[in-house]
């Protein structure tokens, strides 16, 4: 029997490889530091992998099962607990990414601050984020030129300053995106939606991770 050799010393152990934990470990081990990710699991791979909707949504291939893994939930502390039987939290090697559909939206300067925006509302502890959009603006260009992000610059009107453009052309404007005047406020706008229920809100070419052209061979 061969003997396992005792694992090499590490300066950071992250626990979960998804959205966070990898991009984590991405930067970590650019700036030199040695990162060990463990991951729950499992590592899916093109034969386990599809959009058979039985088995991912209702055999659980894509989440945890919840008799396993059950998802519990109280609205207060003096409830019962509830368990849930749909729970979409990713559980593979990639987490999320691996079966999200893409979308990948700035916050706006003002979902920064919606405490001052909207005041006191009752029974909420809503609060303002501790950190603002301008800060957080070169994280957001650096993944999204990480990513290979397909978008239209200030097609979405509230969006905030960026520093950078998106690295790839947005998408094709779907049969019905050159409808006229459908933006609310009056924008003008005659560029449509991605798909889905943000042609009604605010049409316009939805930013996605689907590059529009070749991205780092992707
Ligand atoms: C169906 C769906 C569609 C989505 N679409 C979008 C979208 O279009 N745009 C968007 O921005 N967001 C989308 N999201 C949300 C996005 O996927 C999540 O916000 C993001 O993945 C969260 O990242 P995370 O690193 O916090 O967690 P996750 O990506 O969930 O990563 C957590 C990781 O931890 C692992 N793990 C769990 N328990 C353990 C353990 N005990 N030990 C070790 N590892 C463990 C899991 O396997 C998983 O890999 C979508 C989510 C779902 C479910």
């Amino acid at each position: 029997m061969a003997y396992k050799t005792k694992p090499q010393k590490t300066d950071v152990v992250i626990i979960g490889a998804g959205a966070s934990g990898a991009a984590a470990a991405k930067v970590l081990c650019e700036a030199g530091v040695k990162v060990v990710a463990l991951e729950k699991g499992p590592w899916r791979k093109k034969e386990s992998f599809g959009g058979d909707e039985l088995a991912n949504i209702n055999r659980y291939n894509l989440w945890p099962d919840p008799i396993l893994n059950p998802r519990t939930w109280r609205e207060t502390e003096t409830d019962e607990t509830r368990s849930e039987m749909f729970c979409p939290v990713p559980q593979m090697v990639g987490g999320g990414t691996v079966h999200w559909q893409g979308w990948l939206p700035r916050f706006t300067p003002n979902d920064f601050r919606l405490r001052t925006v909207v005041g006191d509302l009752p029974g909420t502890t809503l609060a303002d984020w501790p950190i603002t959009y301008d800060e957080l603006e070169p994280y957001y260009t650096r993944v999204e030129w990480a990513f290979g992000v397909s978008g239209q610059a200030g097609a979405n009107a509230a969006e905030g300053p960026r520093s950078k453009g998106y690295p790839c052309p947005p998408l094709p404007l779907p049969p019905l995106g050159g409808w006229p005047g459908f933006r609310p406020g009056g924008g003008g706008g005659s560029v449509g939606p991605l798909c889905g229920w943000w042609f009604f809100w605010d049409p316009y070419r939805w930013c996605c991770r689907r590059s529009t052209r070749n991205w780092c061979g992707r």
